[in-house]
């Protein structure tokens, strides 16, 4: 069977989006306009309810990196050249390089946290507005915010490292600490780093100042302590019981006197619990994914520009099926033309939305004003919503 591999997404920038409807410019605009669109009687035959789907922009006002600016172009960097899932099993040299990284990273990621977007979307589910969450983000902000209500996480979490021969789960934490013991030069020159703030700054020129000498491709210089003497743990459970390869016979599990994976291993290598480029997504989450989609009736669209394939096929099914679609994005989407083509240019908000404007202000706006407004949730009954669009249909009728 053909499974379609995560690929590099497009790096063109997307043409500027119109805004919909034309009062959806200002923040009152696009206040009105979102709440039309949640309170609005559902189309027929689909439920009230409202599935997200969200990107690296919603994480943005956490302190993380998005990948493209407001034009839509790659602004991180642009010799950026992630590394690819089958270059990371076959190379040892590409995981020290990938890990060593990584464990200068982590300590940025785990210091952050959700922002008042992710807290916005707990209250819109609280307010029984959202019935589940489909996220690209691997930072797991939105579980963090709301533990409470259904999350795909669509490409994985970094708060695991996952075996790739056994599959068993770990938690990154410990495998931080792990890394730490493993390289006492590289944990030296972290906390150094930590300390002079250098690692708080996405300035090179500054980064440098601080005492971090970064490649023009962006790599991390460490003083004494050169990629190829990294050293990562092997998998714990592979380790006890070596488990069979694909040819029936017995792998190999061996490390170093400290407990660094060896060379000589077969399996028990472990990779952060995300996918990787020229991975596949597994398929308990690729259904996890279209059964959120299908079981709601609207689809709202948060700080993403679906230029991968996976979040874009998404939003075409809810389109396919007929249900409207807000966006709410700084910069092109992809294919979002096509999206928006059926409507009227009368509707307010109740067939679809385009905003442009950052989710940390815009959602947390909107979540108060439903509030003020009164509305706690009430689920508008099928009967209900098929006398309003009757109303709707006599008042086109008598406007036209
Ligand atoms: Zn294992």
């Amino acid at each position: 069977m053909h499974k379609p591999l995560l690929r590099i997404p497009y790096t063109d920038p997307f043409a500027r989006p119109t805004i919909i409807p034309r009062s959806a410019r200002t923040l009152e605009g696009a206040i009105a306009a979102l709440h039309a669109f949640f309170t609005s009687p559902p189309p027929s035959g689909l439920p009230a309810s409202t599935v997200v789907i969200s990107g690296a922009g919603i994480s943005v006002a956490s302190g993380l990196a998005d990948y493209r600016g407001t034009n839509g172009t790659y602004r991180v960097n642009k010799t950026y050249r992630p590394i690819f899932y089958n270059e990371f099993l076959a190379s040892h040299e590409a995981r020290k390089r990938y890990w060593a990284r990584s464990f200068l990273g982590w300590s940025t990621l785990h210091r952050a946290q959700p922002n008042a977007g992710h807290y916005a979307v707990r209250d819109l589910a609280q307010l029984g507005l959202v019935s589940s969450v489909i996220t690209q983000n691997v930072d797991s902000f939105h579980t963090k915010a709301d533990p409470n209500t259904r999350t795909v996480e669509l490409h994985g979490y970094l708060r695991s490292t996952v075996c790739t021969s056994c599959r068993e789960e770990f938690p990154r934490d410990s495998f931080q600490e792990e890394l730490a013991r493993l390289n006492p030069v590289w944990a030296a020159f972290l906390r150094d780093a930590i300390a002079s703030g250098a690692l708080e700054t996405e300035d090179p020129v500054e980064k440098r100042a601080r005492g971090i000498r970064m490649n023009p491709d962006g790599d991390v210089d460490v003083p004494d302590a050169p990629y190829t003497t990294f050293r990562y743990p092997a998998c714990p459970r592979c380790l006890l019981d070596p488990p069979r390869l694909a040819s029936g016979t017995k792998s190999i599990v061996e490390i170093d006197r400290d407990g660094a994976w060896n060379p000589t291993s077969t399996a028990g290598i472990l990779k952060p619990a995300v996918v990787m480029f020229g991975e596949s997504i597994r398929n308990g989450v690729k259904d996890a994914a279209e059964d959120a989609i299908e079981g709601a009736g609207r689809l709202l669209v948060l700080a993403t520009s679906l230029a991968t394939y996976s979040a874009w096929r998404l939003a075409k099914k809810a389109r396919d099926l007929g249900m409207p679609i807000a966006i709410v994005n700084m910069g092109g989407v992809r294919g979002e033309d096509a999206f928006f083509a059926h409507l009227e240019p009368s509707q307010l908000g109740g067939e679809g939305v385009r905003v442009e404007m950052p989710t940390d202000t815009l959602l947390p706006a909107l979540v108060q004003e439903l509030r003020r407004s009164g509305f706690h949730g009430e689920i508008i009954s099928p009967a209900r919503a098929e006398r309003e669009r009757g109303d709707a249909a006599i008042f086109r009728d008598m406007l036209s």
